[in-house]
């Protein structure tokens, strides 16, 4: 008999709450009482199902061996329980020790630790309610994307991962090399050989998949990616990741406002999903943030619960502004007058995160689509805008801002137009002829294109309330930090 296929899921029987006889559950014991009540989870679901194993039923040999995180297989009835906590208990009629556990040495006791400890063992906080939840949702929101691109046509395109074009991400980019670390091949002038390299030429990690999803937009007319980006930037936030994954849709024959609907769209559709099918998980963090929350000073707390939160960015209309009308705005704000920002503001600047955290949390109270930025802070590929004042030239760029997130997406409509394009990457020192094959898009039939990349943590820290990104990701790699 093959006992492994014939398990039931514990969130199978508590989304059925149906009496059963004769069925096998499997998982790791959370806690044991009075050598009789066994609470079992399997990762299907936080609710852990009660196991009883009657006294007298079961050798004392065995119910020494169920500690906490012992893996069990339990066969047996699913009653209606007369304890209270649960409607079903599993009256087992077999024990079977799969794994034992040393309780005494297992790092996660039955109490709460923080979210820092938890990071140093972070091969074991699956197991813990908090990251089971982060996780199923994560999952969730992974399959969310996949379903919504898929019921509108995109086709999912796997743009590659180690690349030569470091057009964008100069000097963030992680090098990709097999030459000798402590000896490299050196050319005429004592600079590093590259073509003595692997691939004959230096490469990187890739920062982004959008120069290679053009090439796909303009054949499928519509694509998108969803993979692991990398970023050497130095950055020790809470919001920043070395290796972070994006979603990245491109299309053809778009404008700057279909770009902004379809990022509006998708990032609701993500939420609602989310809401539909982890309702008991986001309940779960909803609890959880609105205890942290009671720790903090009231005039620092947020107005919002966790689901409030979501309801409410589903239910209402992201607000547009352009650069110019978000500079005025903070001008114009109380915290400039009174010297609250660090960083000075005006027209041209590159904002940073305090600012965008004003217009989105102080000012509008809701997420913010900014277009219209100066062309001098962003990337060559983005289109420029007709008829801009002398010395304002901006480009057809938007962010969007979350509450609580700051930057969330970052996307643009593209220059499609050949002259345009190659003036601008000359002007900004990008070797053209190095760029050939991207060019190649506006030489033989251009469209109008635009797309977007939606940083991935940085939605499920939206959709879970967690503060650090390092908390929802698996494993974080971050400046000094590569464990696991
Ligand atoms: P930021 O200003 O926050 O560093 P960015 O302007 O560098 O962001 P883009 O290059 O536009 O970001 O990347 C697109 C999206 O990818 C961002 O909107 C954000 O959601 C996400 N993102 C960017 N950098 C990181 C990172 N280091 N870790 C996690 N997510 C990131
Ligand atoms: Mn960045």
């Amino acid at each position: 008999m093959n006992m492994f296929n014939k398990r039931t899921k514990i969130r199978e029987i508590i989304s059925k709450q149906e009496s059963q006889t004769g069925i096998t559950v499997m998982g790791w014991v959370r806690s044991f009482r009075n050598n009789q009540f066994i609470a079992l989870n399997d990762g299907s679901t936080n609710t852990n199902i009660q196991v009883v194993a009657t006294l007298g039923n079961f050798p004392d040999e065995l119910i020494k061996r169920i500690t906490t995180s012992a893996s069990l297989r339990v066969y047996g009835d699913l009653v209606p329980s007369l304890g209270k906590g649960q409607a079903l208990e599993l009256v087992a009629t077999e024990i079977e020790i799969l794994g034992d556990s040393d309780a005494e040495k297992y790092p996660l006791q039955p109490k709460k630790h923080s979210l820092e400890f938890l990071r140093e063992i972070a091969h074991l906080r699956f197991r813990t309610n908090t990251f089971g939840a982060i996780f199923r949702i994560r999952h969730s929101l992974a399959f969310a994307v996949h379903k919504f691109y898929n019921e509108r046509g995109f086709v999912y395109l796997h743009t590659p991962i180690i690349t030569a074009s470091d057009a964008e991400g100069a000097g963030e980019m992680f090098r990709v090399s097999t030459l000798p670390l402590e000896n490299p091949p050196r050319d005429e002038d004592g600079k590093i050989d590259f073509k003595e390299d692997f691939f004959g030429k230096a490469t990187n990690l890739t920062v982004s998949g959008q120069l290679e999803g053009e090439l796909g937009a303009t054949a499928f007319g519509e694509i998108y990616t969803f993979g692991p980006t990398f970023r050497a930037e130095n950055s020790n936030t809470a919001r920043h990741l070395a290796e972070f994954w994006m979603i990245e849709p491109e299309m053809a024959f778009c404008d700057i406002e279909d770009n902004q609907n379809l990022a509006e769209e998708f990032i609701q559709y993500l939420i609602k999903y989310a809401m539909e099918n982890c309702a008991d998980d986001l309940a779960f963090l909803d609890q959880r943030l609105a205890e942290e929350e009671k720790q903090k000073p009231t005039n620092e707390r947020q107005e919002f619960g966790l689901i409030e939160k979501l309801k409410f960015v589903t239910d209402s209309k992201f607000e547009r502004i352009t650069y110019t009308e978000a500079i005025a705005i903070l001008l114009d704000s109380p915290a400039y007058k009174k010297k609250k920002f660090k960083y000075d503001v005006s027209w041209g600047i590159d904002m940073q995160s305090e600012h965008e955290r004003y217009l989105v949390e102080k000012h509008f109270k809701k997420p913010v689509i900014v277009t219209g930025y100066p062309a001098a802070i962003k990337a060559f590929y983005m289109r420029l805008n007709d008829g801009c004042e002398p010395g304002k030239q901006t480009v057809a760029a938007m962010d969007i801002l979350a509450p609580g997130i700051g930057e969330i997406v970052g996307g643009s409509q593209r220059e499609e137009r050949l002259d345009k394009l190659v003036a601008r990457m000359e002007e900004m020192h990008i070797p053209t002829h190095e760029m050939s094959w991207y060019l190649d898009t506006r030489r033989f039939g251009t469209v109008p294109h635009a797309g977007f990349g939606l940083g991935f943590e940085r939605m499920v820290q939206f959709v879970t309330g967690m503060g650090n990104i390092r908390d929802v990701i698996a494993f974080a790699r971050t400046p000094k930090n590569c464990e696991f």
